[in-house]
């Protein structure tokens, strides 16, 4: 196999306020996706960060008395944490006000755009709403409000700079239909390229000093305007490397690598799929390879947001369910071309069958019978009657990930955990010991260790606390396995709220613990939890795809 090198960033969400799910998911997609790519033995990098200069964090910051400075600082604080609470691997994490690449990079940015004739004053007058960072058509509001905050915008008139985005339409198009842009899933691609043929409009990508309070980039030798925020976050993907000084970073991971991917929100589409690369192939750069879309999280139907008073704040669900379960349920359950109801009993649920019962009992099991009929010692052999599907859960995750699709990748998991517990089943290892059937025990004994270490391998990006517990209590790839030790804990009602599991567990060793439902299915409809603090939501990643407003000169 080739090794590639790959570079993978997030968007960078405003820090009006803690993170909220939302967020949670895109970075642990794209921790995931780094983590396998690095397990394929390709050279990654993995970026997250901050987005510092918006108007509504300033906004935010004179609502709590305090300065943007203070208040951003405050926050990204919260969103660095993540790492920890979501066992994250970033390389690197941007904040885009403090960050002394940042500056230098968005400037040439906006130099080299100037200096291919493609920036220009106009006088501009239109509605901007400070929620989405964005100015909308009248048509496009409902009855005079934003459609998203549901507030009125303001009526913006003011000379201002314009990127001609115009004569990139052409090259859009041609980008992505050959492939050299990639959209997943599939139907967004569709999304954006109708929107590219509808006919494209410049955009503002200035602000005045006054109506960005002071707050922002300055525009390169106009000292009265500062940078619009979206093409000040915009720039992260490359300030990050160094694009500033076109240093070694950018030769590396922007110039020279395969790959070089957004993991984003549906919300901010149009931004990272027509806006970023018009102004790349305007700079003379190279534009993104892909770009990979998440839906929305939901609550009972609704977009998890503070103004809906439905957020829920990840690090505490980390805290009381922990890493791996949330992970799991984020990365197993989230839909890739839908939104999806986010419910703690869902959580919970999806744990206790996935990790607790399925993956949980069969290494407790395993590792149990390699103690009580060989002593601990692993049978010489392969995998047996489980070679096909081991061989494949590799290549099968490989094409699901490739797909953008996590939930079909955790889910070709399982299908190797359950024919692993089926196997125990039908071979029934306790009355080959009872038999004397030594070889036909030794062999079952070892394809049962090949496939748990098989699965803790493939199941590391997932959730890579419980995989590296499963190796651990399988020898380490030596010899001996260890003693039997539940590797999941199941989740019950001392984790708040009743939990119950979708199905029961399956024959063999049960779970220490275990509090099994007679229930068949998950609730749909379970209360969150009292225990989770309630928290003020987030991001930009709310803004909608929507057409530009046409633009009154
Ligand atoms: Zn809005």
């Amino acid at each position: 196999m080739t090794t590639k090198r790959v570079y993978i960033t997030t968007a960078i969400p405003y820090v009006n306020a803690p993170p909220h799910l939302g967020f949670a998911l895109e970075l642990v997609q794209a921790d995931a996706l780094a983590r396998h790519r690095r397990l394929r033995g390709d050279e990654v990098r993995l970026l997250t960060g901050t987005d510092d200069n918006s108007l509504k964090n300033v906004l935010a910051a004179e609502a709590a008395g305090l300065t943007t400075a203070e208040l951003v600082a405050r926050n990204a604080t919260h969103f660095a944490n993540l790492h920890v609470s979501l066992q994250l691997a970033f390389d690197d994490f941007i904040r885009t006000s403090t960050d002394p690449r940042h500056q230098p990079a968005v400037a040439r940015l906006w130099r080299a755009c100037a200096a291919a004739g493609d920036l220009y004053r106009e006088w501009y007058e239109g509605l901007y709403c400070v929620g989405c960072e964005q100015f909308y058509a009248a048509e496009e509001l409902d009855r005079g409000r934003c459609p998203e905050h549901e507030t009125v915008p303001e009526r913006v008139a003011e000379e201002n700079w314009f990127f001609r985005l115009t004569r990139y339409q052409d090259q859009l198009e041609a980008l992505i239909t050959s492939g050299g842009l990639r959209i997943l899933p599939e139907f967004h691609a569709r999304e954006v390229l109708a929107f590219v043929r509808g006919g494209l409009q410049d955009f503002s990508i200035s602000r005045s000093r006054e109506r960005a309070h002071g707050w922002g980039i300055a525009a390169p030798d106009d000292p009265d305007h500062v940078i619009y925020v979206w093409w000040d976050a915009l720039g992260n993907y490359i300030s990050a490397l160094d694009y500033g000084t076109r240093g070694d970073a950018y030769q590396r991971w922007w110039l020279e690598a395969e790959e070089r991917v957004h993991v984003i929100g549906k919300g901010v589409l149009r931004f990272h799929a027509v806006y970023w690369p018009a102004m790349l192939l305007s700079a003379g750069e190279p534009p993104p390879t892909s770009i990979l879309v998440h839906e929305y999280l939901t609550m009972n139907g609704r977009k998890l947001s503070k103004s809906l008073g439905n957020a829920v704040d990840p690090e505490g669900l980390a805290e009381r369910f922990g890493a791996d379960a949330l992970r799991w349920w984020l990365l197993r359950e989230v839909a890739p071309a839908a939104d999806t109801d986010f419910t703690i009993e869902r959580l919970a649920a999806r744990a206790n069958s996935d990790l607790a019962n399925a993956l949980g009992n069969l290494v407790n099991r395993t590792v149990a019978m390699v103690n009580r009929y060989r002593g601990g010692r692993v049978p010489a052999g392969g995998p047996g009657q489980l070679a096909s599907r081991l061989c494949r859960l590799p290549a099968d995750i490989d094409a699901a990930l490739a797909a953008f699709d996590f939930r079909a990748a955790a889910g070709a998991v399982m299908e190797a955990v359950d024919a692993a517990n089926r196997l125990v089943n039908q071979a029934r290892p306790w009355e080959l010991a009872r038999a004397n059937r030594s070889a036909e025990l030794d062999a079952v004994l070892a394809a049962l260790v090949y496939a748990c270490r098989s699965v803790a391998r493939e199941i590391t990006p997932f959730v890579p606390d419980l995989a590296a517990r499963i190796v651990r209590q399988l020898g380490d790839g030596g010899a001996e396995v260890r003693s039997a030790d539940p590797v999941q804990p199941r989740l019950g009602p001392a984790h708040g709220g009743e939990v119950r599991g979708p199905q029961q567990a399956r024959e063999g060793t049960a779970m220490p613990g275990s509090a099994q439902s007679s229930s068949g299915s998950p609730s749909k409809t379970g209360p969150v939890g009292s225990r989770l603090a309630p928290s003020p939501e987030c991001c930009s990643i709310a803004t909608v795809w929507r057409r530009k407003p046409a633009r009154s000169s």
